[in-house]
C-alpha cells in the first residue's frame, strides 16, 4: 500500500482522475470541418462558421462521434444511457468563441454511464478501477502566446473538436468500496489502461505528448483506516506520465504537512510546475468559475436504442484484455509473453497473422517475436505499412508468413534450432525468398536419416576412446562433448535430438 510516512500517523492517498482523449472523426462534433487538427495543417483552415460562431450558426449532431463515445463505453464496461442530454458551460476566453462549451449536463448521467476497467493494483492482484461517466463536449481553440512579442494568436482549427472526458467514480457512501485509484504508480496503470482501450478502438489516438490525452489530477489524503474522505485538490491539464505522478507524490506530501500542522486542506484548483515539481494555486475554492449550466436549446436531447447499442457492439474488436487472456488460456503463453505481444494492437495482429489458430505455432512464435523482433523492429512490418522494397539494400520485410513457414520446418525437423538462426540472421542481412528457398541455397537440410546420424555416431566414438572410457565410468556431462563432434561431423546438418538419444543408447 502507498503510504505517505508522517509525524504522527501514516497516511494514505486517494485519487480521482479526469481524463480527456481527443477523439478521432473526420469531422467535429457538432460541425462539418474537418477534425484534422494537426500542427502541419495552416491556422484557422478547418474552422467553419459553426465553429467560430458566427450569428445564427446552428449545431448539427455528428452520428459517428456518438457511435466513437458508444464504442469506449461498452469498452469500459459502461451503462450505456438511453437518453442523455447536452448542456451549455459558460466561460470566456478567446479559444472558445461561443462564450461557451457545448457538453453534457454534470448532475445527469451523460451518454456513457457508470464503468470500470481493470488494473494491476499495487499488490499485485487485479483492482477495478470505477468509472463515474464519460461525457462528449467540444475542444477549444489553440491560444499561441510565444510567436510574437506584443500579439497573441487564435488558431481554431481544434474548436468543435469531440472530446471524451472520463472521469473516476469515488464511492462516498459506501467508504468499504476501495475501487480507485490510491498510487501515483496505479494511477499511471489505469491511464495506460485507458489509454490502450481508445486504441484498440480507433476511438483516440490518446497521446499524451500529442496532447491528444490529458488529465486532471484530484488528490486527497487521510489517515491509515479513516473511513471518510480528505477533502481534495484537483491539479488541472497534465500531460505526462510523470508529471501526473510528481504531482500526486508531491499534492499529498503538501497536504500531509498542512493538517499535520492543525490546518485544513482547501479544495482548490492546482497548477503543476514542470520545472520543479511543485504546484500552486490556480483558482481558490472561492474564485470557483459557475459555469451556469443549461440544456443546449440548438440541440435535441439524444435518445440511443439497444439495437444501436447491439449494432455498435458487433464492430468491436477483440479489447487487449480479451487478448490476452486468450493467449494465455488457449495457447498457454506465460502472463508475461502475454503482455508483451499485446503492447500494441498492431503486434497481436501480428503475432495472430503469424500463429493463424496454429496451437503448435503459439509458443515457438511467441518466443521468436519476443527474442527477435523487438530486437529488430526495422525488419517487421508491425504496422503493415512498409511493402517489400525492391531495392536489394532496404532492409528486408519479414511476415507473419514467413516466420510461421520457419517455425514449421523446425517442428517438422526439416531444418533445427541452428540453422533457423543462421537463416534468420540472413535474413536481417538481407537475404531475400523464402525459408525453404534459403535452406535450400545453402544446403541446410536437417539429417533426420538415422542411418547417416548412426554413422556419423559411430565415427565419433571410434575416435575418442578415452572420453568413452570416462563417459561410462560416470562423467555424463561429456554428453555434450559428442553431441558436438557429431554435429561438427555433420556440418550442422544432424538433428540433435536424435543424435543425443543415439549416443546414450550406444554409450550405454
Ligand atoms: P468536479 O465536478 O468538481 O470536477 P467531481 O465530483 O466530478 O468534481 O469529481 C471529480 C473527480 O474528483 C472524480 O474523479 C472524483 O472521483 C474525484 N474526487 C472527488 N472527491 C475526491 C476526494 N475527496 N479525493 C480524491 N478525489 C476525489
Ligand atoms: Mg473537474
Amino acid at each position: 500500500m502507498f503510504t505517505i510516512k508522517g509525524k504522527t500517523t501514516d497516511w494514505e492517498v486517494v485519487i480521482g482522475l479526469e481524463t480527456h482523449i481527443e477523439v478521432l472523426s473526420n469531422s467535429k462534433l457538432f460541425s462539418g470541418a474537418s477534425a484534422d487538427y494537426n500542427p502541419t495543417v495552416a491556422p484557422n483552415t478547418q474552422a467553419c462558421m459553426i465553429d467560430v460562431a458566427m450569428p445564427g450558426m446552428l449545431p448539427v449532431l455528428n452520428k459517428y462521434c456518438v457511435e466513437q463515445a458508444i464504442k469506449f463505453g461498452l469498452g469500459i464496461n459502461a451503462e450505456i444511457s438511453k437518453h442523455s442530454k447536452f448542456a451549455r458551460k459558460q466561460y470566456f476566453y478567446p479559444d472558445l468563441p461561443q462564450g461557451y462549451q457545448i457538453s453534457q449536463p454534470a448532475e445527469e448521467p451523460p451518454v456513457v454511464g457508470r464503468g470500470w476497467v481493470e488494473i494491476i493494483g499495487d499488490d499485485g492482484n487485479p483492482k477495478k478501477i470505477l468509472i463515474e461517466r464519460a461525457h462528449m463536449e467540444q475542444d477549444a481553440a489553440k491560444n499561441k502566446h510565444d510567436m510574437h512579442p506584443t500579439k497573441s494568436f487564435v488558431d481554431y482549427n481544434r474548436t468543435g473538436v469531440m472530446l471524451l472526458e472520463i472521469v473516476t467514480f469515488l464511492d462516498t457512501k459506501n467508504p468499504e468500496n476501495n475501487s480507485y485509484i490510491t498510487s501515483p504508480d496505479e494511477a499511471e496503470r489505469y491511464l495506460r489502461q485507458i489509454r490502450e482501450i481508445a486504441r484498440a478502438l480507433g476511438v483516440s489516438k490518446a497521446n499524451m505528448e500529442e496532447g491528444s490525452m490529458r488529465a486532471d489530477v484530484n488528490v486527497s489524503v487521510r489517515p491509515v483506516g479513516s473511513k471518510t474522505f480528505g477533502t481534495r485538490t484537483e491539479t488541472k491539464n497534465m500531460v505526462s506520465f510523470k508529471f501526473i505522478k510528481n504531482a500526486i507524490e508531491y499534492e499529498a506530501k503538501r497536504q500531509v504537512e498542512i493538517l499535520e500542522n492543525g490546518g485544513t486542506v482547501s479544495q482548490d484548483t492546482m497548477r503543476y510546475h514542470q520545472d520543479d515539481g511543485t504546484t500552486s494555486v490556480l483558482r481558490s475554492k472561492e474564485d470557483a468559475l459557475d459555469y451556469r449550466y443549461f440544456p443546449d436549446p440548438d440541440l435535441l436531447e439524444l435518445e440511443i436504442t439497444d439495437e444501436y447499442i447491439e449494432r455498435i457492439r458487433k464492430t468491436m474488436p477483440e479489447l487487449p484484455s480479451a487478448t490476452r487472456a486468450r493467449y494465455v488460456n488457449e495457447y498457454g503463453l506465460s502472463e508475461y509473453d502475454a503482455n508483451r505481444l499485446t503492447e500494441t494492437v498492431d503486434i497481436s495482429h501480428w503475432y495472430d497473422a503469424a500463429v493463424s489458430s496454429k496451437k503448435e505455432r503459439a509458443k515457438p512464435v511467441a518466443n521468436w517475436m519476443i527474442s527477435e523482433l523487438f530486437a529488430h523492429p526495422e525488419n517487421f512490418d508491425i504496422e503493415n505499412q512498409i511493402k517489400e522494397n525492391s531495392d536489394p539494400d532496404a532492409p528486408r520485410i519479414i511476415t507473419p508468413e514467413t516466420l510461421a513457414e520457419l517455425v514449421d520446418m523446425i517442428a517438422s525437423n526439416e531444418i533445427n534450432g541452428k540453422q533457423a538462426k543462421e537463416i534468420f540472421i540472413k535474413m536481417l542481412d538481407g537475404e531475400r525468398g523464402t525459408i525453404h528457398e534459403i535452406a535450400d541455397k545453402y544446403g541446410m537440410k536437417q539429417i533426420t536419416d538415422t542411418g547417416a546420424i548412426e554413422a556419423a555416431v559411430d565415427e565419433v566414438i571410434k575416435n575418442n576412446p578415452s572420453q568413452v572410457e570416462q563417459y561410462k565410468s560416470g562423467k555424463l556431462g561429456l554428453l555434450g562433448f559428442f553431441v558436438g563432434n557429431v554435429m561438427k561431423a555433420t556440418k550442422g546438418q544432424a538433428n540433435p535430438a536424435m543424435v543425443s538419444d543415439l549416443l546414450k543408447q550406444k554409450l550405454g
